[in-house]
Protein backbone atom coordinates (compact mmCIF):
# COMPACT_ATOMS: atom_id res chain seq x y z
CA UNK A 1 0.00 0.00 0.00
CA UNK A 2 1.55 3.44 -0.65
CA UNK A 3 -0.32 5.97 1.51
CA UNK A 4 -0.92 9.83 1.25
CA UNK A 5 -2.58 11.45 4.18
CA UNK A 6 -5.36 13.29 2.75
CA UNK A 7 -6.68 16.81 3.87
CA UNK A 8 -10.03 16.67 5.62
CA UNK A 9 -11.17 20.10 4.50
CA UNK A 10 -10.13 20.58 0.76
CA UNK A 11 -8.67 16.94 -0.23
CA UNK A 12 -4.77 17.75 -0.59
CA UNK A 13 -2.24 16.36 0.90
CA UNK A 14 -0.85 16.59 4.54
CA UNK A 15 2.39 16.94 5.22
CA UNK A 16 4.73 16.61 8.79
CA UNK A 17 4.79 20.05 10.24
CA UNK A 18 8.65 20.72 11.16
CA UNK A 19 8.74 21.56 15.47
CA UNK A 20 5.38 20.30 15.72
CA UNK A 21 3.49 17.23 16.59
CA UNK A 22 0.73 18.38 13.77
CA UNK A 23 0.55 17.38 9.83
CA UNK A 24 -0.48 20.90 7.78
CA UNK A 25 -2.32 21.08 4.30
CA UNK A 26 -0.12 23.14 1.92
CA UNK A 27 -3.09 23.72 0.24
CA UNK A 28 -5.84 25.20 3.11
CA UNK A 29 -3.28 26.05 6.04
CA UNK A 30 -5.09 23.03 7.60
CA UNK A 31 -3.78 21.16 10.61
CA UNK A 32 -4.17 18.21 12.21
CA UNK A 33 -2.91 16.51 15.17
CA UNK A 34 -0.95 13.92 14.09
CA UNK A 35 -2.94 11.59 16.97
CA UNK A 36 -5.79 12.43 15.23
CA UNK A 37 -4.20 11.12 12.04
CA UNK A 38 -3.15 8.04 13.09
CA UNK A 39 -7.18 7.62 14.68
CA UNK A 40 -8.24 8.27 11.46
CA UNK A 41 -6.14 5.77 9.86
CA UNK A 42 -6.72 3.32 12.59
CA UNK A 43 -10.71 4.20 11.77
CA UNK A 44 -10.19 3.24 8.03
CA UNK A 45 -11.11 7.08 7.42
CA UNK A 46 -10.18 7.35 3.86
CA UNK A 47 -8.79 10.57 4.44
CA UNK A 48 -5.65 8.10 6.13
CA UNK A 49 -5.26 5.68 3.59
CA UNK A 50 -5.22 5.85 0.02
CA UNK A 51 -3.60 3.56 -3.43
CA UNK A 52 -2.11 0.77 -3.82
CA UNK A 53 1.52 -0.57 -4.28
CA UNK A 54 1.79 -2.99 -7.31
CA UNK A 55 3.93 -5.63 -7.67
CA UNK A 56 5.61 -6.34 -10.58
CA UNK A 57 6.25 -10.07 -11.75
CA UNK A 58 9.50 -9.37 -13.80
CA UNK A 59 11.23 -11.45 -11.59
CA UNK A 60 13.95 -8.96 -10.55
CA UNK A 61 12.25 -7.91 -7.27
CA UNK A 62 11.65 -4.53 -9.21
CA UNK A 63 8.05 -2.52 -8.04
CA UNK A 64 6.03 -0.30 -9.83
CA UNK A 65 4.55 2.07 -7.50
CA UNK A 66 1.80 4.62 -8.27
CA UNK A 67 0.80 7.99 -6.67
CA UNK A 68 -2.20 7.15 -4.93
CA UNK A 69 -3.38 11.08 -5.55
CA UNK A 70 -2.77 10.91 -9.27
CA UNK A 71 -1.70 7.85 -10.70
CA UNK A 72 1.36 8.60 -12.06
CA UNK A 73 4.11 6.21 -11.60
CA UNK A 74 6.59 6.66 -8.92
CA UNK A 75 10.05 6.47 -8.83
CA UNK A 76 11.47 4.13 -6.45
CA UNK A 77 14.16 1.41 -5.57
CA UNK A 78 14.05 -1.81 -3.26
CA UNK A 79 14.85 0.96 -1.03
CA UNK A 80 12.78 3.44 -1.20
CA UNK A 81 10.23 3.98 2.18
CA UNK A 82 8.92 7.79 1.93
CA UNK A 83 9.43 9.79 -1.33
CA UNK A 84 7.80 12.18 -3.55
CA UNK A 85 5.02 11.74 -6.78
CA UNK A 86 7.59 13.56 -9.60
CA UNK A 87 3.72 14.26 -10.94
CA UNK A 88 1.45 15.52 -8.72
CA UNK A 89 5.15 16.19 -5.69
CA UNK A 90 2.42 14.35 -2.91
CA UNK A 91 4.63 12.87 -0.25
CA UNK A 92 3.96 9.31 -1.08
CA UNK A 93 4.95 6.27 1.84
CA UNK A 94 4.77 2.37 1.19
CA UNK A 95 3.63 0.75 3.94
CA UNK A 96 5.99 -2.33 3.67
CA UNK A 97 9.05 -0.43 4.13
CA UNK A 98 7.86 1.00 7.30
CA UNK A 99 6.54 -2.64 8.60
CA UNK A 100 8.01 -6.03 10.27
CA UNK A 101 11.96 -5.88 10.30
CA UNK A 102 11.91 -1.95 8.43
CA UNK A 103 9.27 -0.45 11.47
CA UNK A 104 11.33 1.73 13.16
CA UNK A 105 10.87 1.83 17.17
CA UNK A 106 11.52 5.85 17.05
CA UNK A 107 12.07 9.08 15.16
CA UNK A 108 13.61 12.21 15.99
CA UNK A 109 11.36 14.95 14.07
CA UNK A 110 12.89 17.74 12.16
CA UNK A 111 12.48 20.34 14.35
CA UNK A 112 12.52 23.41 11.75
CA UNK A 113 11.38 23.73 7.98
CA UNK A 114 12.89 23.69 4.89
CA UNK A 115 13.01 27.78 4.42
CA UNK A 116 15.19 27.64 7.61
CA UNK A 117 17.44 24.97 6.55
CA UNK A 118 17.84 27.63 3.45
CA UNK A 119 18.51 30.30 5.40
CA UNK A 120 20.66 28.11 7.93
CA UNK A 121 23.02 26.87 4.22
CA UNK A 122 22.73 30.58 3.17
CA UNK A 123 24.45 31.95 6.36
CA UNK A 124 26.83 29.44 6.77
CA UNK A 125 30.15 30.17 8.50
CA UNK A 126 32.00 27.23 5.80
CA UNK A 127 30.91 29.72 3.00
CA UNK A 128 32.73 32.94 2.12
CA UNK A 129 34.27 35.68 0.10
CA UNK A 130 35.15 33.03 -2.73
CA UNK A 131 31.88 31.37 -2.98
CA UNK A 132 30.50 30.91 -6.05
CA UNK A 133 27.17 33.43 -6.73
CA UNK A 134 24.95 30.74 -7.47
CA UNK A 135 25.30 28.74 -4.26
CA UNK A 136 22.77 31.06 -2.91
CA UNK A 137 20.34 31.20 -6.04
CA UNK A 138 16.70 30.17 -5.55
CA UNK A 139 17.52 27.23 -8.10
CA UNK A 140 20.55 26.03 -5.62
CA UNK A 141 18.09 26.42 -2.36
CA UNK A 142 15.28 24.83 -3.82
CA UNK A 143 17.43 21.76 -3.66
CA UNK A 144 17.51 21.25 -0.38
CA UNK A 145 15.61 17.97 0.54
CA UNK A 146 15.06 16.86 4.15
CA UNK A 147 15.73 12.54 4.61
CA UNK A 148 15.06 10.72 7.43
CA UNK A 149 18.64 8.51 7.82
CA UNK A 150 18.29 5.10 9.46
CA UNK A 151 19.73 4.82 12.44
CA UNK A 152 21.04 2.14 15.02
CA UNK A 153 21.79 3.21 18.59
CA UNK A 154 23.59 0.90 20.41
CA UNK A 155 23.55 0.28 24.02
CA UNK A 156 26.27 -1.51 26.13
CA UNK A 157 26.39 -2.00 30.08
CA UNK A 158 29.77 -3.70 30.73
CA UNK A 159 31.46 -4.94 33.54
CA UNK A 160 34.71 -4.30 32.64
CA UNK A 161 37.75 -6.04 34.67
CA UNK A 162 41.34 -4.91 34.74
CA UNK A 163 44.31 -7.08 35.92
CA UNK A 164 47.54 -5.29 36.53
CA UNK A 165 50.94 -3.77 39.04
CA UNK A 166 50.51 -1.31 41.06
CA UNK A 167 53.78 0.50 42.14
CA UNK A 168 53.97 2.62 44.83
CA UNK A 169 57.80 4.24 45.98
CA UNK A 170 58.76 5.20 49.89
CA UNK A 171 61.27 7.08 50.67
CA UNK A 172 63.15 5.97 54.33
CA UNK A 173 66.17 7.35 55.76
CA UNK A 174 68.97 5.77 57.78
CA UNK A 175 71.33 8.66 58.93
CA UNK A 176 71.91 10.87 55.72
CA UNK A 177 71.06 8.12 52.85
CA UNK A 178 67.85 8.51 51.28
CA UNK A 179 66.59 5.12 50.31
CA UNK A 180 64.55 5.20 47.96
CA UNK A 181 62.05 1.49 47.84
CA UNK A 182 59.91 0.32 45.31
CA UNK A 183 56.27 -1.46 47.05
CA UNK A 184 54.19 -3.80 43.99
CA UNK A 185 50.30 -4.39 44.07
CA UNK A 186 48.54 -6.99 42.64
CA UNK A 187 45.58 -4.89 40.99
CA UNK A 188 42.17 -6.51 40.36
CA UNK A 189 39.65 -4.32 39.82
CA UNK A 190 35.66 -4.46 38.75
CA UNK A 191 34.51 -1.16 37.10
CA UNK A 192 30.37 -1.53 35.41
CA UNK A 193 29.72 0.98 32.71
CA UNK A 194 27.00 1.59 30.71
CA UNK A 195 26.88 3.35 27.18
CA UNK A 196 23.43 4.72 26.22
CA UNK A 197 22.20 5.18 22.37
CA UNK A 198 25.53 5.35 20.77
CA UNK A 199 24.55 6.12 17.05
CA UNK A 200 25.33 4.58 13.98
CA UNK A 201 24.01 5.18 10.26
CA UNK A 202 22.82 2.36 8.55
CA UNK A 203 22.98 3.87 4.89
CA UNK A 204 25.08 3.59 2.29
CA UNK A 205 23.87 6.77 0.99
CA UNK A 206 25.68 8.74 3.66
CA UNK A 207 29.28 8.83 4.44
CA UNK A 208 30.46 8.25 8.11
CA UNK A 209 32.99 11.33 7.88
CA UNK A 210 30.25 13.62 7.20
CA UNK A 211 27.66 12.23 10.01
CA UNK A 212 30.10 12.41 12.15
CA UNK A 213 30.48 15.85 12.10
CA UNK A 214 26.82 16.40 12.22
CA UNK A 215 26.16 14.50 16.24
CA UNK A 216 25.71 14.82 18.50
CA UNK A 217 21.76 14.92 18.44
CA UNK A 218 19.44 15.24 21.56
CA UNK A 219 17.91 11.97 21.76
CA UNK A 220 15.52 13.13 24.54
CA UNK A 221 13.26 14.41 21.31
CA UNK A 222 13.09 11.23 19.91
CA UNK A 223 9.31 10.42 20.02
CA UNK A 224 7.73 6.99 19.00
CA UNK A 225 7.60 6.04 15.47
CA UNK A 226 4.55 6.55 13.14
CA UNK A 227 3.98 7.22 9.74
CA UNK A 228 2.78 11.22 9.46
CA UNK A 229 6.17 12.21 10.29
CA UNK A 230 7.71 10.70 7.23
CA UNK A 231 5.36 12.83 4.95
CA UNK A 232 7.36 15.42 2.73
CA UNK A 233 10.44 13.76 3.56
CA UNK A 234 12.02 10.98 1.92
CA UNK A 235 13.54 8.20 3.40
CA UNK A 236 15.15 4.82 2.91
CA UNK A 237 15.11 1.34 4.76
CA UNK A 238 18.69 0.40 6.54
CA UNK A 239 21.75 -0.77 4.12
CA UNK A 240 23.11 -2.27 7.11
CA UNK A 241 21.47 -4.60 9.85
CA UNK A 242 22.35 -4.06 13.45
CA UNK A 243 24.81 -6.79 13.73
CA UNK A 244 26.43 -5.48 10.55
CA UNK A 245 27.72 -2.40 12.51
CA UNK A 246 27.45 -3.98 15.95
CA UNK A 247 31.47 -5.25 16.02
CA UNK A 248 32.85 -2.15 15.11
CA UNK A 249 30.69 0.42 17.48
CA UNK A 250 31.36 -2.17 20.12
CA UNK A 251 34.85 -2.26 19.99
CA UNK A 252 35.31 1.23 20.57
CA UNK A 253 32.97 1.69 22.83
CA UNK A 254 35.29 -1.13 25.10
CA UNK A 255 37.95 0.82 24.38
CA UNK A 256 36.72 3.70 26.40
CA UNK A 257 34.98 1.49 28.97
CA UNK A 258 38.55 0.74 29.65
CA UNK A 259 40.13 3.21 29.64
CA UNK A 260 37.24 4.73 31.88
CA UNK A 261 38.35 1.53 34.15
CA UNK A 262 41.89 2.37 34.25
CA UNK A 263 41.07 6.04 35.41
CA UNK A 264 39.23 4.32 38.29
CA UNK A 265 42.92 3.06 39.78
CA UNK A 266 44.20 6.15 41.02
CA UNK A 267 45.94 5.23 44.63
CA UNK A 268 49.11 4.22 43.00
CA UNK A 269 52.14 6.26 41.28
CA UNK A 270 52.23 3.77 38.18
CA UNK A 271 50.11 1.12 36.90
CA UNK A 272 51.02 -1.45 34.87
CA UNK A 273 48.13 -3.43 32.94
CA UNK A 274 48.41 -7.38 32.12
CA UNK A 275 44.85 -8.06 31.09
CA UNK A 276 41.53 -6.94 30.57
CA UNK A 277 38.28 -8.07 29.68
CA UNK A 278 34.59 -7.12 29.36
CA UNK A 279 31.60 -8.81 30.45
CA UNK A 280 28.55 -7.73 28.94
CA UNK A 281 25.51 -8.10 30.91
CA UNK A 282 23.30 -5.90 28.90
CA UNK A 283 23.66 -4.97 24.53
CA UNK A 284 20.61 -3.20 22.89
CA UNK A 285 20.19 -1.61 19.16
CA UNK A 286 17.55 0.22 18.47
CA UNK A 287 16.37 1.26 15.21
CA UNK A 288 15.35 5.08 14.48
CA UNK A 289 15.20 7.89 12.02
CA UNK A 290 17.43 10.68 12.49
CA UNK A 291 16.43 14.40 10.63
CA UNK A 292 19.35 15.39 7.60
CA UNK A 293 18.99 18.16 5.46
CA UNK A 294 20.64 17.84 2.20
CA UNK A 295 21.91 19.96 -0.41
CA UNK A 296 23.81 18.90 -3.45
CA UNK A 297 25.72 21.77 -5.09
CA UNK A 298 26.35 21.15 -8.84
CA UNK A 299 29.48 23.20 -9.98
CA UNK A 300 31.80 23.22 -13.20
CA UNK A 301 30.48 19.64 -13.88
CA UNK A 302 31.19 18.56 -10.25
CA UNK A 303 28.66 17.68 -7.19
CA UNK A 304 29.42 18.91 -3.81
CA UNK A 305 27.03 17.54 -1.01
CA UNK A 306 26.14 19.51 2.17
CA UNK A 307 24.69 18.02 5.18
CA UNK A 308 23.01 19.86 7.68
CA UNK A 309 21.73 17.96 11.57
CA UNK A 310 17.74 18.63 11.37
CA UNK A 311 17.54 19.27 14.84
CA UNK A 312 20.44 21.48 15.64
CA UNK A 313 21.65 22.60 12.52
CA UNK A 314 25.03 21.81 12.33
CA UNK A 315 26.04 21.47 8.54
CA UNK A 316 29.14 19.87 7.26
CA UNK A 317 30.50 19.51 3.48
CA UNK A 318 32.45 21.36 1.50
CA UNK A 319 31.73 24.20 -1.00
CA UNK A 320 33.87 24.80 -4.34
CA UNK A 321 35.36 28.12 -4.47
CA UNK A 322 35.02 30.27 -8.00
CA UNK A 323 38.09 30.70 -10.05
CA UNK A 324 36.78 33.44 -11.37
CA UNK A 325 36.19 35.43 -8.31
CA UNK A 326 39.74 34.74 -7.03
CA UNK A 327 40.99 35.92 -10.11
CA UNK A 328 39.01 39.03 -9.32
CA UNK A 329 39.80 39.61 -6.24
CA UNK A 330 43.51 38.50 -6.99
CA UNK A 331 43.67 41.15 -10.08
CA UNK A 332 41.60 43.95 -7.81
CA UNK A 333 44.66 43.73 -5.03
CA UNK A 334 47.31 43.78 -7.87
CA UNK A 335 45.89 46.59 -9.18
CA UNK A 336 45.75 48.91 -5.67
CA UNK A 337 49.32 47.39 -4.74
CA UNK A 338 50.60 48.86 -8.05
CA UNK A 339 49.16 52.14 -7.76
CA UNK A 340 50.54 52.94 -4.11
CA UNK A 341 54.06 52.06 -5.34
CA UNK A 342 53.70 54.03 -8.56
CA UNK A 343 52.83 56.50 -5.94
CA UNK A 344 54.91 55.85 -3.29
CA UNK A 345 57.92 55.97 -6.44
CA UNK A 346 56.09 59.70 -7.33
CA UNK A 347 56.37 61.00 -3.39
CA UNK A 348 59.91 59.97 -2.96
CA UNK A 349 61.76 60.64 -6.37
ZN1 LIG B 1 -6.53 21.28 2.89
ZN1 LIG C 1 0.95 12.05 -7.98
Amino acid sequence: MIRIYKCPSCGGVLHYRPGTDEMICPNCKNTMAISAVDQRSADGKTTGLSGKELFDNAGNGAENMVCPACGGPLKTDEHTAATFCPYCKSPALIDSRFAGQYRPSRVLPFQFDKKEAQNKFKTWKGTGLLTPGKFKSAATMDKVQGVYVPYWLYSYTGNVALQGEGLNTRVTRHGDDEIIETDHYDVNRVVQEAFENVPADASEKFPDENMHVLEPFDFTKLVNFTMPYMAGFTADTYDYTAADLNEKVRSLVEQEMISDARGTITEYETVNLTGSQVNYTDQRAEYVFLPIWTLVFEYMGKKYPLYMNGETGEIDGVVPYSKLKALVIFGIAFVVFFLIALLLGRVFS
